[in-house]
């Protein structure tokens, strides 16, 4: 998106309460990648429409966007993944503070080693994708089962800095991470069992709803 598209979007977020805030700043000092904020807006958005009863997230960082999902929809229980065990505990005082920690569950672990735990909590009727681009096949595989028809999966960085469509080049870590992606929404758009739309808003997302 061109930078007064951008600005301009940005104007029309609604304000966003003081722990919010605080999490986008501590991600941004830290550099974690957390979901872009526009592209979370579209995110939350998706899900007031479906209305989950749980969530599950591949990726939760310092627990940003699960305490959002988990306020979007008041009803909804939320089970996240993430690996890295510094970033997890700060997830898990984060949530403290939101007091969302009856409503999220934290499995620390790599989520292709943790089905199992993963599995008492299934099915999720909303998956969210947001950890290693290179893994986004594999974790698909292994929690497509647990979704009912009608569920949905939201991918992000789908089109990943414009590495995906060839609109950027010349850092050869970047391509190469790009061209995961790329073949991993070829894959996703071919999938017999979910109907796939690439949107380019934040860093790309992908919305997939099963059959
Ligand atoms: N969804 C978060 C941001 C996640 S950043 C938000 O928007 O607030 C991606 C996170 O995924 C990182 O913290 C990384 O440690 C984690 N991750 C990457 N690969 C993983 C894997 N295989 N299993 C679990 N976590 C993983
Ligand atoms: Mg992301």
């Amino acid at each position: 998106m061109n930078e007064k598209l951008i600005n301009y979007l940005l104007t029309t977020i609604q304000p966003k309460d003081p722990l919010i805030r605080r999490l986008e700043q501590d991600a941004k000092e830290d550099h974690v990648p957390i979901m872009d904020p526009i592209g979370i807006e579209l995110l939350l958005q998706l899900i007031r429409v479906q209305k989950p009863d749980k969530i599950l997230e591949i990726g939760t960082a310092i627990g940003y966007s699960a305490i959002r999902m988990a306020q979007s929809h008041p009803k909804t229980y939320v089970v996240t993944i993430e690996r890295d065990e510094a970033r997890a505990e700060e997830a898990i005082e984060n949530m403290k503070q939101a007091d969302l920690t009856d409503r999220i569950k934290l499995i620390i672990g790599d989520a292709l080693e943790v089905e199992e735990e993963v599995r008492e909590s299934a099915p999720f009727d909303f998956v969210f994708i947001d950890a290693a681009k290179g893994q986004y096949q594999q974790f698909f595989k292994i929690y497509a089962k647990y979704i009912p028809s009608g569920g949905m999966v939201v991918s992000d960085n789908v089109l990943f800095k414009g590495y995906v469509s060839g609109e950027a080049s010349g850092n050869q870590r970047l391509e190469k991470i790009g061209d995961k992606i790329r073949s991993y929404n070829e894959w996703l758009i071919k999938h017999p069992d979910f109907y796939t739309t690439i949107v380019p808003v934040g860093d790309g997302i992908a919305i997939s709803v099963k059959r």
